[in-house]
């Protein structure tokens, strides 16, 4: 399938587009599995088996299959994990991505734990933007949904960020009832003094393991319900190189930065998902709830050359499903876990 009828790419806009007619320009890299923190939500009480050495790509096959995906139309890289900063040499890695003929933003999901020793050489190497999690802003709290992270070093690691001119920062908030529900005023109210956008994520129910429950489900419009109860909240229109992804972006009067709705769930924006996911593992996800995976590591180990990846680049393209699935009761999840997806 290398051009002509069914084939994603459009060589005359140089542009991949998908069979629902979506243009596909983001391609998120999980380059470990491997996490210093332990996310009640994202991997097993009981841990994950890890992949072992020889199951990772090695940066060289990564950079070949961005350097492909870019000259195909993909101009947006998100590097995560795992946790990304705990891959060793990952700098080395972000700065050969930064300089892809083709990259308009590259970026990075990380808990900014390491940030406060990387984000000098993290912005060196070409990262201008960071998202950073943080689920509670109590540190014991934090302690527990992470399983013993520090919330000081997140805030260390911010401060680095922001000292070494990465911005915009975004704070990821995965919004789970009864537990960070109390807390959302808070998260809002980091908004007024500082120009961080707050993101607040609905949780999703991902991998088999994962504990979510319906009544830990709350949707955005409860949320931003909740902060209006305190204050009007406006629409910002900041979504400034279609950065923003399918936050949906409001201010508090007068404040500094903004806060982000992000509603996979209550208001799914599968009609204008742009993304492709890589694993660590070499398998290209083209919907995050589905279990359909391309595995472009094999392909690149039996020695390949660049026509036959690229035709699976399309294959794995046009198979992207309009919407995730469904089954009787509720989303159809994958079997990953997250940590071994990348969120
Ligand atoms: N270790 C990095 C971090 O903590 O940001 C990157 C990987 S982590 C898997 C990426 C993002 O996925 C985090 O913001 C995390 O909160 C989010 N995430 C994980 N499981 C989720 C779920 N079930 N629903 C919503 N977001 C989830």
């Amino acid at each position: 399938m290398l051009s002509g009828e069914g084939c994603p790419f459009d060589s005359a806009m140089n542009t991949l587009i998908d069979a629902h007619n979506r243009r596909i320009n983001y391609l998120r890299i999980s380059i470990t599995d491997r996490c210093n923190l332990r996310c009640q939500y994202c991997m097993p009480k009981e841990g994950v088996s890890r992949f072992g050495h020889a199951e990772i790509l090695k940066y060289e096959e990564i950079l070949r299959i961005a350097e492909l995906a870019v000259k195909k139309g993909i101009n947006k890289i998100r590097i995560t994990g795992g946790e990304p900063l705990v891959r060793k040499d990952a700098l080395q890695l972000i700065s050969q991505l930064s300089r892809l003929r083709g990259i308009e933003d590259l970026s990075m999901t990380t808990n900014g734990i390491l940030l406060d020793e990387f984000a000098p050489a993290l912005f060196q190497a070409g990262l201008k933007r960071v998202n950073i999690s943080m689920d509670s802003l109590l540190p014991e709290k934090y302690r527990q949904i992470t399983c013993g992270g520090e919330l000081s070093r997140v805030w260390a690691g911010m401060a680095a960020a922001r000292a070494a001119g990465i911005a915009p920062i975004k704070i990821n908030v995965v919004a789970i009832a009864g537990f960070n529900d109390t807390e959302i005023l808070d998260f809002a109210r980091l908004t007024i003094q500082d120009p961080l956008q707050v993101r607040f994520i609905e949780f999703m129910p991902i991998g088999f393991f994962s504990e979510w429950r319906p009544q830990q489900f709350l949707p955005s419009a409860e949320i931003k319900k909740r902060i209006e109860t305190h204050y009007p909240l406006f629409p910002a229109h900041t979504n400034k190189n279609g950065h923003d992804g399918p936050a949906r972006l409001f201010k508090l009067p007068g404040a500094a930065g903004e806060i982000g709705f992000i509603s996979p769930i209550s208001d799914h924006f599968c009609g204008s998902c742009n993304r492709l996911r890589l694993t660590a593992d070499g398998k290209l996800k083209t919907c995050l709830f589905s279990d359909e995976e391309v595995d472009l590591k094999s392909l690149l180990r039996s020695g390949c050359g660049d026509e036959e990846l690229e035709k699976k680049l399309f294959e794995a393209i046009s198979s992207k499903p309009l919407r995730y699935g469904f089954t009787g009761s509720g989303i159809k999840r994958c079997h990953r876990p997250m940590v071994k997806i990348g969120g």
